[in-house]
C-alpha cells in the first residue's frame, strides 16, 4: 500500500498535468489491485465480545468495521474530544479517550482496560481496587441515566410552558433506527460526508437520492436538515486527495462546493429529488464565511431546482440555512440572516476558530472550551442579529448536547438544539426543570 501510495505521490509531484490529473485514477487502480491481492487474506480481524479499539489514529471508517454490538470503547493517540471520531463515539454511546500520548499500542492487545471518557484516563490491567471504583462510577452513571429517562415521551418545554424543540444530529454512522426517533422534533444536522467517505469514488446522483430519501422518509413530516458536503479539514476523501499545510484553514466545506459546482449540483439535485412529495427537506450550508458564497450557492440551488422541474420532477425550493462556524459569519450575521431562512451555530468549528485551537490537536486540547466567554458573546451576537430578520437560531455543535449548558443557551435566546441521540434525555430533563 505504501509503495503504491508513494508512486501516486511521485506522479503528482511531476509537473505533468496529464499524470497529475490522473493521480486519483492511479490511486484507485492501486486500491483495486490491493483489494484483489488481499481478498481471502487470513488475517481478518476477529473482534472479541467486548472490544476496545486502540490505535494511534482511529478513523470513522475503522469504527464502522467493528460489529456494533461488540464495541465498548475507543482509545486513540491522536485527536481530542471534539474530533469527529469522538463525536461519533458519543453518538454511539461508547466511551472514548482521545490524545493519549505515549500509547504503547502494540503492547495493549488482549489486555484488560478500564477507560474513563470523562477524565480522559486509561488503566491497563487495572488493579482490583480500580475496577471496584469504576464499577461504582458506572452504577452511578446508570442511575443518572435512569433518572433522565423519566422524561421520555414528555414534551421538551420549560416549567413556564415555553417549547424548546430538540433535534437529532446524525449521518456519521448508520445510527438511524438505533434509538427512538419519535422523541426528536426532526433532524437538525445530517452530516452527508460518510457515504462519500466509504466509497472509492463520488457517489452517483441516483445513489445519493436513495440515501437521502431513506432519511427524509424516516422522519417525515418532521423537518430534516441535510448539510451539503463538508469534506476537507479532518474529513478527507480517499479519492479526492488534498495536501495542505493547514487543512482547517484550507479547502473545505462550501469552498470546495464553489470550486467544484458539479459536485454541489449533483448533491443538491439528489436532495431535491429525494424530497419530492415529502416536503420536509431543509438544506444547510457549512463553513460560510461571507455573503458572496451564500448568493452564489443560492443561484446554484435555483438552477438545480429549475433544471429538475424542466426534467419533470415536482421539486420545491426548500428552506435554506447557513451554519455559523467561522468567526466572520458572526460579524456578518445580519447580512447572512436576511438571505436565508434559518441559522445554525456550529460551535465545534466556531470554538476552534475563535480560540485558535485546532480541534484535533492533543497538545492544545486543554485550551479548547466551547463555554469560553468569547463563544458565548458570539452566540449572543448571532441571536441578536438573526432576530432583526426573525430568523430562528439553533445550535448543532456538541455544546447543544451538554446538559450543563442547556439553561445558559435557553437564556441566551437560542431557540432549538440539535444533538447526538445519547444526549437527548439528559438535555430534555434540564429543559423541563
Ligand atoms: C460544528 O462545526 O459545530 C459542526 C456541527 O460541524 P462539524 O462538527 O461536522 O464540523
Ligand atoms: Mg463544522
Amino acid at each position: 500500500r505504501e509503495s503504491i501510495h508513494a508512486h501516486a505521490q511521485v506522479f503528482e509531484a511531476m509537473d505533468d498535468s496529464y499524470l497529475r490529473e490522473r493521480a486519483s485514477d492511479i490511486r484507485d487502480l492501486g486500491r483495486r489491485i490491493l483489494t484483489h491481492l488481499q481478498s481471502g487474506s487470513p488475517d481478518k480481524q476477529d473482534y472479541p465480545a467486548e472490544t476496545i479499539l486502540v490505535g494511534d489514529e482511529v478513523s470513522a471508517v475503522q469504527l464502522a468495521e467493528v460489529p456494533k454490538d461488540r464495541l465498548v470503547g475507543i482509545v486513540a493517540a491522536s485527536g481530542s474530544s471534539s474530533s469527529h471520531v469522538a463525536i461519533l463515539a458519543r453518538a454511539m454511546g461508547v466511551p472514548a479517550v482521545m490524545g493519549v500520548t505515549d500509547l504503547p499500542v502494540n503492547r495493549i492487545n488482549d489486555r484488560e482496560l478500564v477507560i474513563d471518557g470523562y477524565r480522559g484516563r486509561v488503566y491497563v490491567s487495572p488493579a482490583a481496587s480500580v475496577k471496584v471504583e469504576y464499577e461504582r462510577l458506572a452504577d452511578e452513571e446508570r442511575a443518572l441515566t435512569a433518572e433522565a429517562e423519566t422524561v421520555r415521551g414528555l414534551p421538551p418545554e420549560s416549567t413556564d410552558g415555553v417549547a424548546f424543540p430538540l433535534f437529532l444530529n446524525t449521518g456519521l454512522v448508520h445510527e438511524t433506527g438505533n434509538h427512538n426517533s419519535e422523541e426528536f422534533a426532526g433532524i437538525g444536522l445530517y452530516r452527508t460526508e460518510l457515504p462519500f467517505m466509504v466509497r472509492d469514488r463520488f457517489p452517483a446522483e441516483s445513489v445519493q437520492v436513495l440515501n437521502y430519501r431513506r432519511v427524509l422518509e424516516a422522519f417525515a413530516p418532521r423537518p430534516v436538515t441535510l448539510r451539503t458536503l463538508d469534506i476537507g479539514g479532518d474529513k478527507p476523501l480517499p479519492y479526492f486527495p488534498v495536501v495542505e499545510q493547514n487543512p482547517f484553514l484550507g479547502w473545505r466545506g462550501v469552498r470546495i462546493s464553489l470550486d467544484h459546482p458539479e459536485i454541489f449540483l449533483t448533491q443538491v439535485r439528489a436532495m431535491l429529488r429525494a424530497a419530492v412529495d415529502l416536503d420536509n427537506l431543509r438544506i444547510m450550508l457549512p463553513m460560510i464565511t461571507g455573503v458572496a458564497e451564500v448568493d452564489e450557492l443560492k443561484l446554484l440551488l435555483t438552477r438545480a431546482c429549475d433544471e429538475l422541474e424542466e426534467e419533470g420532477y415536482a421539486v420545491r425550493m426548500p428552506p435554506i440555512g447557513v451554519m455559523v462556524e467561522v468567526p466572520s459569519a458572526v460579524f456578518m450575521i445580519e447580512e447572512l440572516a436576511r438571505r436565508v431562512d434559518f441559522i445554525s451555530v456550529g460551535t465545534n468549528d466556531l470554538t476552534q476558530y475563535l480560540l485558535a485551537v485546532d480541534r484535533n490537536n492533543t497538545r492544545v486540547a486543554g485550551l479548547y472550551d466551547d463555554l469560553h466567554p468569547t463563544v458565548l458573546r458570539a452566540l449572543e451576537q448571532v441571536v441578536r442579529g438573526a432576530r432583526l430578520f426573525n430568523r430562528p437560531v439553533g445550535i448543532c455543535g456538541e455544546l447543544a448536547g451538554n446538559p450543563m449548558a442547556t439553561a445558559l443557551l435557553m437564556g441566551l435566546g437560542v431557540e432549538s438544539l440539535s444533538m447526538s441521540a445519547g444526549s437527548l434525555m439528559k438535555v430534555k430533563w434540564v429543559v423541563r426543570s
